[in-house]
């Protein structure tokens, strides 16, 4: 997207409601307002896209549509895997270090166990195997990391739970990876699926848990009973109309734009680490999604970067947006055992489907004009 002179590369943070999104949800914003718990005709018809929408992301995320959990978001489908089943079963719950907060605080109000990440950010497989145990309930691991774009081999880690800990549940929080990967498949073995809406051109605000058959969470959310009495709350019909339509566009473009905009990244990447002396590029770029370019950039503050860039009409961000504000150097980057003023000199350069040619052209420009002005050359 190049509005003007602006290159939008925050697509981690968020992505621009996708056409086909916005034109299902209009009418659930106006005469189509039913409450789809209702009885009436009204009702019905809102129940009724409700459920059809419902049928869609369960065919998208390879579940069930009696599995699909509608939620206000990632992070509430994130509280609701982990908190949810804890409430359940009890025991322990473990996460990796590189976790986002909405699963790594979660991890952290019930007392739970958290494993070292590898410099590559990849979980520890021996750290994990040794935090595993008969009493481990819940294993919290996301499929793609939102700061460094980097995979996690979930099926070898599902393998190690059946070996080191049996009575786990396996959760997957694969909201930065649906826009790129087939989450159907590659989160398979996890009961537990946590996406969001607004990263693959969906609204804000919703977001979808998948509880695989023969798994059970407590609400989170108590009162009326909605969502087979797993989340309260009178659906937000539109958003999660919106969601469906904007799943269905991403699953079935898919394949054309990790081509397209992995060929994007690279020689934003390439360009960059060329033409910048002194930049780096964190974890392993074939095992990152393929909108992700993090970089640092040696001697530079980012916050300081993020600034000229933006002036010159270019949206990066130096972390998760959740964090950006606090100078601290991410947890993600500490983890990985980078230091702090090496994490303090990173940014992602997150791209997205509607990425083009003249936002990476925009961002070769203007990158290695600012990094320089920063060091005073
Ligand atoms: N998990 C990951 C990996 C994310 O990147 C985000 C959003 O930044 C979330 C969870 C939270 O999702 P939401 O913004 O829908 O609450």
């Amino acid at each position: 997207m190049n509005q003007g002179e602006i290159a939008y590369l925050d697509n981690a943070a968020t992505t621009p409601l996708h056409p086909e999104a916005l034109a299902a949800m209009l009418p659930f914003l106006g005469d189509r307002f039913g409450n789809p718990s209702g009885v009436h005709a009204v009702a019905r018809d809102a129940r009724a896209a409700l459920e059809e929408a419902r049928d869609l992301v369960a065919d998208c995320l390879g579940a069930r549509p009696g599995e699909i959990v509608f939620t206000g978001g990632g992070t509430e489908a994130d509280n609701l895997a982990i908190t949810g089943l804890h409430a359940r079963r009890g025991g322990t719950v473990v996460c990796p270090a590189s976790e986002h907060h909405a699963v790594l605080h979660t991890v952290a109000s019930l007392g739970g166990r958290v494993v070292p990440v590898t410099a590559d950010g990849i979980v520890d497989f021996d750290a994990l195997a040794d935090a595993l145990d008969d009493d481990v309930s819940v294993v919290s691991v996301m499929l793609a990391n939102n700061e460094t774009g980097t995979v996690q081999p979930l099926a070898d880690i599902g393998a190690l739970l059946r070996e080191h800990a049996p009575n786990a549940v396996l959760h997957t929080d694969a909201v930065q990876a649906f826009p790129w990967l087939d989450v159907a498949t590659l989160a398979a073995s996890a009961p537990l699926v946590a996406v969001s809406a607004h990263k693959f051109g969906g609204p804000k605000g919703v977001g979808a848990l998948v509880v695989r058959e023969g798994v059970a969470v407590d609400p989170v959310i108590h009162g009326g009973g909605q969502e087979r009495d797993r989340r309260s709350g009178t659906h937000n019909v539109a958003g999660i109309v919106g969601m469906a339509a904007a799943m269905r566009v991403t699953v079935e473009e898919r394949e054309r734009t990790v081509a397209r905009v992995g060929t994007l990244r690279d020689r934003l990447a390439d360009g960059l680490l060329a033409a910048v002396p002194g930049t780096r590029e964190t974890g392993d770029r074939a095992a990152k999604v393929a909108g992700n370019c993090h970089l640092r950039f040696e001697g530079i503050e980012s916050e300081a970067l993020l600034i000229l860039l933006d002036e010159a009409g270019v949206c990066a961000s130096a972390g998760s947006a959740c964090t950006s504000g606090a100078i601290e150097p991410s947890h993600v980057l500490t983890a990985m055992g980078i230091d702090s003023a090496d994490a303090l000199s990173s940014v992602r350069l997150s791209l997205g489907p509607t990425t083009s040619d003249d936002d990476v052209d925009l961002a070769l420009k203007v990158v290695p004009e600012a990094v320089a002005r920063l060091r005073g050359r």
